[in-house]
C-alpha cells in the first residue's frame, strides 16, 4: 500500500496501546490477587475467590479473593487502629501523603491507563487522557485540603472509618474521588471496588505500599455485593460512601439506619440534554457524542434524554445521524476508537432489553452502522426517537450507549420534560442566549449543570445529585464536609429516657379554656379526625389541649408546603426581613412565652426568659445568614467558572425534640426557612403550647401562607407519614433514637435527605452546637453550574 493510497481511501489504521507492561503486572499475579489489609496483601480468610474477565475480548483476565465477613472484621480493624494516629498527624503530613500518592499515580499513568482499559472495555483514549489525569488531579486538590484544613476545618473532626462502595463504570476515579477526601480529612478507608473492576484499585494499593502511607490507612476488600453488604452493616464503620445503582442505595440506606453511621449516596441518573433553536448545533451535536458516547454511556451523569427544541428537531436529529455514521466502535486499546465494549455480558442484556422495550413502546430505532468486533461485549451508538415521556425508555437508566430524544416547544415545556424523572443529577442545556441558558438552569431539578459543555469534571466542584440520584458531594470544600463531623456535636450525651407520662393531677384553672389548632397554609385549622390531646405541665397538672394531628393533616400541610413555592423563589433579602421581624413580634411576647414555658416545664422565670431570648436571637441569626450563607465561585482548569449555588432543598419535615420547647423549635425551623425552604414542623410533643403560640407571632409577620406548617400530635405516629411521603424532600428528627432510625428506614420510598440526632442530646443554648454552617448545610444543596466562556 502507497502512502498515497491513504489520502484516497482516509481510512483508520488500527493505532494499539502497548499492553506488554500491564500483561506483567497481571502474571505477577498469577497465583490470584489478595486483599489489601494493613499495609499488606492477605488472602480472604474463607479461601474464596472469584474470576475478573476482560470485556473486549470475553478472557480471563485474574482471580481475586472474595471478602467475607473475617476479611471485612480484619480490615475495619486495621482501620481502626491506624485512624488516630493518621488524624493525629498534622495537616502537613498529611498532605504529603496525599502528594506523595498523587505523584506515584502520575508516575504509573499508563499502567493504571491500560490495566482500567483491559478491565473495563472503555476506550484507552478515555483512561489515558481522562480517568487517570483526574484522578491525579484529585488526590493533588486533597493534598491541599489536608495542608490548610486544620484552619479551613478548624470546628471539625475526621468522621473515623469510612466504608467506601463504588461501581464498574469508573473504578479508579471513583476510587480517588472516595480515598482522597476521606484521607485529606484524617480518616482511615475500607473500600470495596466492584467485582467487575477491581484490578486498578489493587494496583493501587501497591503504589500505597511504595509510597509508604502508614499500615491501615488504607484497605481494600475485593468481592461482591454481599461483602459490599458486609461493610455497609459493620458496626465499626462510622460513614458509609456508595456510588452505585438507586436500588443498592436504598438498601444501604436501609442497612445504616439508626446505626449513627453518616451516609452519601451517588446514584443513578437520566440526566436531560436539553437543545434550544438558537444553540451552536454543531457544538451540541459534539456535546451529545461526548454526553452518551463517552464510556459507552455507562456513565451516572450520562446526557441520556436528549430534549430539543421542535423548531430544528427534525435537521438536528439528521444532523445526528451523520454523525453517528462516523463513530467507530472497537477494541479499547486501539487509540483510534470512540466506544469500547460493554462491562460485562449482563450489562450488554440489560441494555439490549431497554432498546427492544423502547420499541415495543412506539420509540424509533437507529443505529450507527459501525462494524463492531466479532466477539466481546460491543454494542452499537444508538438513538431513539420519538419516544413517550412517560415510557420505559424515557424513564429507566438505560446504563449504555443509548440516548431516547424527544421534542418541546416553549422553555417551560423544556423544564416540565427535564424534571419529569425520579432522578435529578445533571443536565446540559444548549443556547446562545446566555440569559435563557442561566434561567432554565436554576429551574432543572440536577447537582450539576453544565452550559453549552456536558460531562464536565473537577476535584475543586461538587458533584451529586438531588431526588432519587441521592444526597452529598464530592470534590471541593463541600466534599470535604462529608468526611467531617462537627466539633459543636461532639459533646452530646444520649438523651435521658422521657420521664413517664405524668399522672394527671387535675386541671390549672386558666388554662383549658381552649384547644390550640394546627397551623397550616397560613390558617389555624382543625385536626381532620377532630381529636385533641392534653398537655400536662410537668407536675402532672393539665395545662391545655392541642389538636392530634394525623396522616390527613400531614398531608393537608405538605400540600400547602407545596405550593408555597413563592417563599423559596423570594429574595434572601426578603426571606431575611420576615426573619427579622418574626424576632421583632416575639421580642414583644417575650414575657408571655416565658410564661407560658413556665407553666409547661417548670422552668424557673429567668430561665424562661432565656430561652425565648435565645430564640429572638436565633431568628436573627436565621435572617441574617439568609443573605450570608452563600455559594462559592470555582474556577477548575477550563476557561469559564463553576458556580456552587445553594439552592433549598424544597418542603422540609422537622420533628421537634421533646425539650427547649420554643428554642429547639425556632432553632430547627428559622435556618430553614432562611435558606428558602417550606417546613412543616411538629413541635415537642410533651410541650407543644410555645409553638402554638407562636402561630399568633405567624401571623401578624409576613411568613406567606404555606411557608410554616406546624401539626401537633404524637412524633412517632406523624413521622411515619412524613418520612414516607414522596413530596417531602428531607425530614429532620430529634429525639429518641427509635425515632431517627425510623426516619431513616423509611425514607428510602424518594430517597429524602434526613438529619437525625441518633438520640443524642442537644444543648440548644450553645449556638456552637446549634447555630450557623451546622444547621445552615443541612438546610441548602449545592447546585454546581459549569460556565464556560470564549469562542
Ligand atoms: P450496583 O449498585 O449493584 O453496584 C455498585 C457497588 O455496590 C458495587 O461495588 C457492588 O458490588 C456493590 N453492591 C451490590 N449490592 C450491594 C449491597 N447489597 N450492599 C452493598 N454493596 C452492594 O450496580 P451494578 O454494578 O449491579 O449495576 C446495576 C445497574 O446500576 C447498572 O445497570 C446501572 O444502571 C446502575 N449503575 C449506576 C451507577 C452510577 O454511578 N449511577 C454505577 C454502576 C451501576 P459488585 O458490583 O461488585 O457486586
Amino acid at each position: 500500500m502507497s502512502v498515497a493510497s491513504y489520502f484516497d481511501d482516509m481510512s483508520y489504521g488500527a493505532a494499539p496501546e502497548s499492553d506488554t507492561e500491564a500483561r506483567a503486572f497481571l502474571a505477577r499475579h498469577a497465583g490470584g490477587f489478595r486483599h489489601f489489609i494493613n499495609g499488606g496483601f492477605v488472602a480472604s480468610k474463607g479461601g474464596e475467590t472469584f474470576e475478573t474477565f476482560e470485556p473486549a475480548t470475553g478472557r480471563a483476565l485474574a482471580r481475586l479473593a472474595k471478602g467475607d465477613a473475617a476479611d471485612v472484621d480484619a480490615a475495619v480493624a486495621a482501620a481502626r487502629k491506624a485512624q488516630g494516629p493518621w488524624a493525629k498527624l498534622s495537616g502537613h503530613q498529611r498532605a504529603r501523603h496525599l502528594y506523595a500518592l498523587a505523584r506515584m499515580i502520575q508516575r504509573h499513568a499508563r499502567l493504571l491507563a491500560v490495566v482500567e482499559t483491559l478491565d473495563n472495555g472503555k476506550p484507552i483514549r478515555e483512561t489515558r487522557d481522562i480517568d487517570i489525569p483526574l484522578a491525579a488531579r484529585h488526590f493533588y486538590h486533597h493534598a491541599g485540603w489536608a495542608q490548610v484544613g486544620e484552619r479551613e476545618f478548624a470546628d471539625h473532626l475526621p468522621v473515623g472509618v469510612v466504608g467506601q462502595i463504588i461501581p464498574w463504570n469508573f473504578p479508579f476515579l471513583m476510587l480517588a474521588w472516595k480515598v482522597a477526601p476521606a484521607l485529606a480529612a484524617g480518616n482511615t478507608v475500607v473500600l470495596k471496588p466492584a467485582e467487575y473492576t477491581s484490578l486498578t484499585a489493587l494496583l493501587f494499593a501497591e503504589l500505597c505500599e511504595a509510597a509508604g502511607l502508614p499500615p491501615g490507612v488504607i484497605n481494600i476488600v475485593t468481592g461482591d455485593g454481599e461483602t459490599g453488604s458486609l461493610i455497609a452493616a459493620h458496626a465499626g464503620i462510622d460513614k458509609i460512601a456508595f456510588t452505585g445503582s438507586t436500588e443498592v442505595g436504598r438498601l444501604i440506606r436501609q442497612a445504616t439506619a439508626g446505626s449513627g453511621k453518616a451516609l452519601t449516596l451517588e446514584l443513578g441518573g437520566k440526566s436531560p440534554f436539553i437543545v434550544f433553536e438558537d444553540a451552536d448545533i454543531d457544538g451540541a451535536i459534539e456535546g451529545i457524542v461526548d454526553a452518551i458516547w463517552f464510556n459507552q454511556g455507562e456513565v451516572c451523569c450520562a446526557g441520556s434524554r436528549l430534549l430539543v427544541q421542535e423548531g430544528i428537531a427534525e435537521t438536528f436529529l439528521a444532523r445526528l445521524k451523520r454523525r453517528m455514521e462516523t463513530l467507530r466502535v472497537g477494541p479499547p486499546l486501539d487509540k483510534c476508537i470512540d466506544m469500547g465494549a460493554i462491562v460485562d455480558p449482563v450489562q450488554l442484556e440489560r441494555i439490549d432489553r431497554l432498546v427492544k422495550a423502547g420499541v415495543a413502546e412506539g420509540a424509533s430505532l437507529y443505529q450507527a452502522p459501525c462494524p463492531l468486533p466479532a466477539s466481546g461485549c460491543f454494542y452499537p451508538p444508538t438513538l431513539l426517537s420519538g419516544v413517550q415521556p412517560a415510557s420505559t425508555a424515557a424513564q429507566e437508566e438505560i446504563f449504555g450507549p443509548v440516548l431516547v430524544s424527544m421534542t418541546f416547544r416553549t422553555p417551560d415545556e423544556a423544564v416540565m420534560l427535564a424534571n419529569n424523572s425520579r432522578y435529578g443529577l445533571a443536565a446540559s442545556i444548549w443556547s446562545e442566549t446566555i440569559g435563557l441558558a442561566l434561567d432554565i438552569a436554576a429551574k432543572v431539578q440536577a447537582g450539576v449543570v453544565w452550559v453549552n459543555a456536558t460531562n464536565l469534571f473537577d476535584a475543586g466542584a461538587g458533584f451529586g445529585g438531588v431526588k432519587e440520584s441521592g444526597f452529598g458531594r464530592e470534590g471541593g470544600r463541600e466534599g470535604m464536609l462529608e468526611y467531617l463531623k462537627p466539633k459543636g456535636w461532639e459533646k452530646r450525651k444520649p438523651r435521658p429516657a422521657a420521664a413517664s407520662a405524668p399522672n394527671p393531677a387535675g386541671f390549672a384553672p386558666a388554662g383549658v379554656d381552649r384547644t390550640a389548632k394546627l397551623f397550616i397554609g397560613g390558617k389555624q385549622a382543625r385536626p381532620d379526625g377532630n381529636y385533641s390531646l392534653p398537655v400536662y405541665s410537668s407536675k402532672g397538672v393539665q395545662i391545655g389541649e392541642v389538636g392530634e394531628g394525623s396522616r390527613k393533616d400531614i398531608r393537608n400541610a405538605v400540600e400547602a408546603a407545596r405550593k408555597a413555592d413563592g417563599w423559596s423563589k423570594a429574595s434572601a433579602h426578603n426571606r431575611a426581613q420576615v426573619l427579622y421581624y418574626l424576632g421583632e413580634n416575639l421580642s414583644a411576647r417575650a414575657d408571655e412565652f416565658a410564661a407560658r414555658l413556665t407553666a409547661m416545664t417548670s422552668a424557673s422565670a429567668a430561665k424562661a426568659l432565656a430561652e425565648v431570648e435565645a430564640s429572638i436571637s436565633r431568628l436573627f441569626s436565621a435572617a441574617a445568614y439568609a443573605d450570608k450563607y452563600e455559594g462559592r465561585v470555582h474556577v477548575p482548569p477550563l476557561r469559564g467558572v463553576a458556580l456552587a449555588l445553594h439552592e433549598p432543598v424544597g418542603v422540609v419535615g422537622v420533628l421537634c425534640p421533646p425539650e427547649a420547647p420554643l428554642l429547639a423549635f425556632v432553632s430547627l425551623v428559622a435556618p430553614l426557612l432562611a435558606m428558602g425552604n417550606r417546613v412543616v414542623a411538629v413541635p415537642s410533643e410533651p410541650h407543644p403550647l410555645s409553638a402554638t403560640d407562636f402561630y399568633q407571632v405567624l401571623e401578624t409577620s409576613d411568613v406567606p401562607a404555606g411557608a410554616l406548617n406546624i401539626v401537633t400530635g404524637s412524633a412517632e405516629t406523624l413521622a411515619t407519614t412524613l418520612a414516607e411521603h414522596d413530596d417531602v424532600d428531607a425530614l429532620w428528627a430529634f429525639g429518641a433514637k427509635a425515632l431517627g432510625e425510623k426516619v431513616e428506614r423509611l425514607s428510602t420510598g424518594n430517597l429524602k435527605r434526613t438529619l437525625t440526632d441518633n438520640g443524642l442530646l442537644t444543648d440548644w443554648h450553645d449556638p456552637a452546637a446549634t447555630e450557623g454552617e451546622i444547621l445552615l448545610r443541612h438546610a441548602v444543596q449545592v447546585k454546581t453550574v459549569w460556565i464556560p466562556y470564549g469562542e
